[in-house]
């Protein structure tokens, strides 16, 4: 029997960002996905930017830009009556807005599922050649006090064998076996609407270079559908929803049929359209009850399944193994306690039941569980939820509170207050390096935990070292703020220092010097990641 720290099933995008992940935080992996290769079907095209944060943290930003369309080429959203008919209305999401370089230095990207699944399959080989499997399906599993045990089945040749590892990841998608054979619950509405995803080939810039968008929406009284932008050219999706209310069958998308679809809503009976693929889809909100299993973690659809109204569902799903692989590294190193692991659970489990929710009130509001009405468009926080994205925050044992308050924000989906709080994600402010570059602190986040100081923090910068945190001084003059946003956003004085986890989140702040820093960064850390008692035992 072969043995490796952590299995993980499934080579979709959150599968292939995990075995990424842990290798780059110096774990070994085996990751195993059935099918012999990547996605076919563009499903996922919207990364937002807080993913691109993590892609950038990862090295893997350009290669994923470079696959995909800038912002500028998706910068709409549209609905019309048909690609040739009355435009009904054309908004700018959020995250194709000029806006959103004040929150981050990154910006949101449109990459078809099928362009991002290969660059992140090749990043993660690189890490780890030979530990990717694709013809290699999970068969079983069982768990103990010390591991899993798990079958592998080679779909090619049948043969069995044997793994043990100490974790498994769960990212097997939304019909998850492994969720299904831990008889975890479910908290939501399974099955709210169903569609179906057709990928065709056809030249659709006559009726959308003018106006270029990620979305599409045709309204008309006898097809709600939308093009998706895949490369703005000749290759797109349409997506028919809610299938049963417009008295359609999943079985009445023939290729023909489906052809026909396109060339209604495009609004140009001779249109010339290839279709490639048709995939039936139902659309539930649900997330599980329990992320974690003793020693397995559900991520990504495993965990949740939401409706794509917004673009949540891989972004979530890629976010889950962020705040989970510095955890699992830190305790198969030893340096964590088996506590650490259960707040992966309590900081995203509530999350994703949020972001469950609005995604299906973006998909109410855009009458997906209704028949076809005149006008339907979308309510304002549809693409528009940079509180939600930016703006979480995490209660765990990983958070020590200060005991500042949240900042006020009227709709907490829609506004963002950056705020360096214990528990948020580490505003983005820029610092100017000596040589004037700049540098944002969003890029001072390592693969461990990072101590970022005022000019006066020196006590606090030594005690980080003692810790194995690296400690960066803002304010000295090798890097110092390039205008106010640090000040503002991080709320520490030239002597208060702020704590930030691997995964960008702010877990401890100090907003001026403490009487003995040592012993309370100490502190701090013990009370993250566990008692040194708990982490020996
Ligand atoms: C129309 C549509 C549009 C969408 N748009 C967006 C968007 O814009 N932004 C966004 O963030 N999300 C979007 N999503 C959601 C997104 O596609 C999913 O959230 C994402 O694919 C989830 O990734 P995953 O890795 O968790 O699961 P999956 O992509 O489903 O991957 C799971 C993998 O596990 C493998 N597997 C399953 N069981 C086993 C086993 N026993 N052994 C080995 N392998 C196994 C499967 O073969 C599969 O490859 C959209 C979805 C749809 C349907």
């Amino acid at each position: 029997m072969s043995e490796v720290p952590v299995l993980i099933v499934g080579g979709g995008p959150v599968g292939l960002v995990a075995s990424l992940l842990l290798s780059r935080l110096g774990i070994r992996s085996l990751l195993v996905e059935r099918h012999p290769g990547t996605a076919i079907h563009p499903k996922a095209r919207g990364i937002n930017a807080r993913t691109m944060e993590v892609f950038r943290q990862q090295g893997i930003e350009a290669v994923v830009r470079q696959a995909g369309l800038p912002p500028e080429r998706t910068g709409f959203i549209v609905w019309a009556r048909s690609l040739a008919g009355e435009e009904i209305e054309r908004r700018v999401p959020w995250g194709r807005s000029e806006r959103s370089s004040d929150v981050s230095p990154v910006r949101a990207c449109l990459c078809a599922q099928d362009y991002l699944e290969p660059v992140l399959r090749r990043s993660a080989e690189e890490q780890a050649p030979g530990e990717l499997r694709f013809n290699t399906e999970l068969k079983g599993f069982t768990q103990d006090g010390v591991g899993v045990t798990a079958t592998l089945r080679d779909v090619v040749s049948g043969a069995e064998q044997e793994v043990m590892a100490e974790y498994m990841i769960a990212a097997d998608g939304a019909q998850s076996a492994v969720r299904a054979a831990l008889g975890v619950g479910m908290v939501g509405k399974k099955d709210v609407y169903d569609s179906v995803n057709i990928l065709l080939e056809a030249d659709l810039r006559p009726w959308t270079a003018d106006r270029p968008a990620a979305l599409y929406f045709i309204e008309n009284d006898k097809l709600r559908g939308t093009f998706l932008t895949i490369n703005a050219h000749d290759r797109w999706g349409f997506l028919v929803n809610s299938l049963k209310a417009q008295g359609y069958t999943a079985q009445d998308f023939t290729p023909e049929r489906s052809a026909a679809l396109v060339r209604l809503a495009a609004g140009v009976p001779d249109l010339p359209v290839n279709v490639l693929g048709v995939a039936p889809w139902v659309a539930s909100a649900h997330v599980a009850e329990q992320y974690r299993h003793g020693r397995i973690f559900l991520a990504g659809d495993a965990a949740h399944e939401m409706p794509p109204t917004g673009g949540f569902g891989m972004n979530t799903g890629v976010q889950d193994v962020h705040n989970l692989c510095w955890k699992l590294a830190l305790v198969l190193q030893g340096r964590a306690a088996d506590s650490l692991l259960q707040t992966y659970h309590d900081e995203r489990q509530p999350l994703a039941r949020t972001i469950t929710e609005q995604a299906l009130a973006n998909a109410v509001s855009m009458g997906r569980l209704q028949k076809i009405q005149k006008t339907t468009g979308a309510r304002p926080e549809f693409l528009n939820e940079q509180g939600m994205i930016f703006g979480a925050s995490y209660t765990s044992s990983a958070v020590v509170p200060d005991g500042s308050p949240p900042p006020a924000v009227a709709n907490p989906i829609t506004d963002y207050v950056a705020s360096a709080r214990p528990g948020g994600r580490a505003p983005h402010a820029w610092l100017q390096a000596k040589d004037g570059t700049r540098v944002s602190t969003i890029d001072l986040v390592g693969k461990g935990f990072t101590l970022l100081g005022g000019a006066k923090a020196a006590k606090w910068a030594e005690a980080a070292k003692a810790l194995e945190v690296t400690p960066v001084t803002v304010g000295n003059g090798s890097l110092q703020p390039a205008d106010e946003r640090w000040r503002e956003t991080y709320g520490i004085g030239d002597d208060g220092a702020v704590l930030v986890r691997p995964d960008g989140y702010v877990a401890w702040r100090a907003a001026s010097a403490a009487p003995d820093a040592a012993r309370t960064l100490a502190a701090a850390m013990n009370a993250i990641l566990g008692s040194i008692r708990d982490r020996a035992s």
